[in-house]
Formats: C-alpha cells, structure tokens, sequence
C-alpha cells in the first residue's frame, strides 16, 4: 500500500505463538537504503526481506517500542549490516531494546514460547542481541519532538502508555500519521490501544490528545493497517476529556 512513491505500508501475515498475526510495518526508501518502522516478529527476516523492493538494504530502523512484535528481527537486520545499521528508539524503552533491563511484556515464559518455535540459531541471536554481555544496540536515542530526516521530515511523538518509550511518528508531507500500538484498527473501526497489552492505560488514552493538532488524512496502525476517516472525531469519542 503506497503512501508516496518512497513510504510504503507493508502487509505481513504470520503465525505468532498460538494465533494469525497480521501486522503493518511502514517502510521508506530514501536514497539506496530502506528505512523501517517496525521490525516485526522474532523468526520473521526472510518474509519481511521479500516486502523490501529490490536493490534496497534496511540502513536505518525506528523502533517505535520494545514489543517483541516490534523489535523480532533486529538481530538478524544488525547482522545484515554489521556496524552501520541505524537504530532509532526513545529513551525510555532504550534499557530494554539494548538488553539493559527485561524487556516489559515478555516475562521468562513468554518469551520461551515464543522463541521455542524458532531453530536453535534464532533463539541464541535473540537472547544475545537483546542481552547485558552485548553492546547496546540504539544508535539514535529520540525524547520526542524529534523532525527525523527521512521522507521530508517525520515527525516523532511520544505517545507512553503502552510502553513508557512508546512514540508515535507522524509525516507532515503526506498527511499521514503512523500510531504503532497508540492505537488499533479492530473490526474496521479506529481505537485506543488494546487495554490487555497496555500496563498504563490511562496515560495511554491521555497520549492520544498529542494527535489533537495534527492534520490527518491517513493513519496508519501496526495493528489493523489503514483508516482514513475522521481522527479528531474519533479522538473525541475515545480520550476522555479532562
Ligand atoms: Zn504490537
């Protein structure tokens, strides 16, 4: 799904533990190197790597938080270009994505589930990338506020709640606003985030009023894809007032 001749949604299917997972990365091509936002699952490299147009390499990644479904194939794009890949993330779920701290969602058992289903080579890369015995791994650390020099300027939002480093990524040119997991797409209709992944939910719901200024003819949801009705309606109907 074309957003400009240079930003792209991509749309990838997988199974993810027990459940069909459907997830939308955005993907900007700037020069020679491709520009992702989002990495997708653990055990997920060689799909994503067929929705990236050929003759590009993943040069730069922003890592919108530290969701395993968000950060799942870092390692295999850190080994892809050993020491010049760009790593993009906000300082608040920096510990995390550099293996400083546990990663918040993915207690021990969860995290072997998930990386249980993978071949033995993925599970080691994972627990070293994301580990204390290894170099961090964010390159760029964002506060929010940040105009990032990719597809004309983008715009970073923090938008925590979801996690405390959640942003949210909004591209003035296109008139596109990419949420992550600040808010989903469920059964055609634009929501909050989903409370049950949400440990904060009412900082959650007071991140959305970051999105009350902004003009907006697309949103762009991890979880659900695209919407492109009326956001500050929406806004209205789902923030409470305060
Ligand atoms: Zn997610």
């Amino acid at each position: 799904m074309n957003i400009t001749d240079t930003m792209e949604v991509i749309e990838i299917k997988s199974k993810y533990g027990e459940h069909e997972m459907v997830i939308y990365p955005v993907v900007i091509y700037e020069g020679e190197q491709a520009v992702l936002i989002d990495t997708g699952i653990p055990g997920g490299y060689d799909t994503l790597m067929q929705h990236i147009r050929p003759g590009f390499s993943v040069g730069s990644v922003i890592l919108t938080h530290q969701d395993l479904d968000h950060i799942g194939t870092l390692p295999q794009l850190l080994e892809a270009a050993p020491g010049k890949l760009n790593v993009y993330a906000h300082t608040g779920d920096q510990p995390a994505i550099d293996g400083r701290a546990p990663i918040l969602k993915a207690s021990p058992e969860r995290l072997n589930g998930i990386l249980s289903t993978l071949p033995q080579p993925e599970q080691d890369a994972f627990r070293s990338v994301f580990s204390t015995e290894t170099p961090g791994n964010v390159t760029h650390t964002l506060h929010g506020g940040e105009m990032l020099p990719f597809a004309g300027g983008l715009q970073v939002i923090h938008t925590p709640g979801h996690t405390p480093g959640h942003i949210s990524l909004y591209h003035p040119a296109s008139k596109t606003l990419i949420t992550a997991d600040a808010m989903v797409i469920n059964e055609g209709q634009l929501m909050g985030p989903v409370p049950q992944f949400t440990p904060n939910m009412d900082q959650a719901l007071q991140s959305l009023n970051a999105f009350r200024e902004l003009d907006v003819d697309t949103v762009v949801c991890y979880h659900g894809g695209l919407f492109r009705g009326d956001l500050q309606q929406r806004l209205d109907e789902l923030v409470p007032s305060l």
